[in-house]
């Protein structure tokens, strides 16, 4: 059931799941704002518990993520999730959202999700989120986009974190490049990897990537904390 009310900066809506609220909050465009700024950028949506106080500053046209406390995880995967709940849905294929983190600088580097972009020639299938993220970083550094992974370690800082709602793919039915092995190409500059959840058995039997990722020195963390709120976005229920 959908309920909405009012606040002092903009619109939540709440949704139940079980006893799990999953609540979206739709900021109101600053009053200072320039009105040459579109809107769909300034009226962001994200994911409550995201306080605003959370929220230190409003995105620009050159930075379109919002800036979030610093080390705050529970946020940045929030924000994750947003990112998967743009995806098209296409079960069973999932949908999982990804955020790149520059924590030094405090600053979200890049996002993807599921199917968010066309495959680029030479990495066929299906994109991921994680890959999207990738793709999108070669694109702001004119890189190649195929393979991206393979191009974007010198752009990115040494220290990256990545937030992602489901445990990245170890394998894929189809034969293309995993998740996994995509991170782990960027092992030197990606130092840790936060998971909300992982992944459903009924995808891909068995899952080692994350251990396959803290052989390799990546620190890994699973969440848990929004389990219900990421599984409802998993497939078509949203
Ligand atoms: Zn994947």
């Amino acid at each position: 059931m959908d309920q909405g009310r009012q606040t002092g900066n903009g619109t939540e809506a709440y949704k139940m799941t079980g006893n799990t609220a999953c609540v979206s909050h739709y900021w109101n465009r600053p009053a200072s704002s320039s009105p040459s700024i579109p809107s769909s950028i300034l009226h962001t949506h994200i994911l409550v518990g995201l306080s605003p106080n959370k929220m230190i500053m409003a995105q620009t046209i050159d930075d379109p993520h919002p800036v979030l406390e610093r080390n705050h995880h529970h946020s940045f995967m929030e924000y994750a999730l947003e990112q998967a709940k743009r995806s098209p849905t296409s079960p069973p294929k999932f949908c999982v959202g990804a955020v790149l983190v520059d924590p030094q600088r405090n600053r979200i580097l890049s996002t993807g999700y599921s199917m968010e972009l066309p495959s680029p020639a030479g990495d066929e299938g299906n994109t991921h989120a994680e890959q999207c993220c990738f793709i999108k970083v070669a694109q702001a550094h004119n890189l190649p986009l195929a393979h991206a992974e393979d191009y974007i370690q010198d752009v990115l800082p040494a220290d990256a974190v990545l937030y992602t709602t489901v445990e990245p793919c170890n394998e894929r039915l189809s034969g293309n490049t995993t998740c996994i092995e995509r991170i782990l190409k960027l092992k030197n500059v990606i130092r840790t990897v936060y998971v909300g959840i992982r992944e459903p058995s009924t995808s891909v039997r068995g899952n080692d990537g994350l251990t396959r990722l803290q052989e390799e020195g990546i620190r890994v963390r699973v969440t848990g904390d929004m389990k219900d709120c990421i599984l409802r976005t998993l497939t078509t229920e949203r």
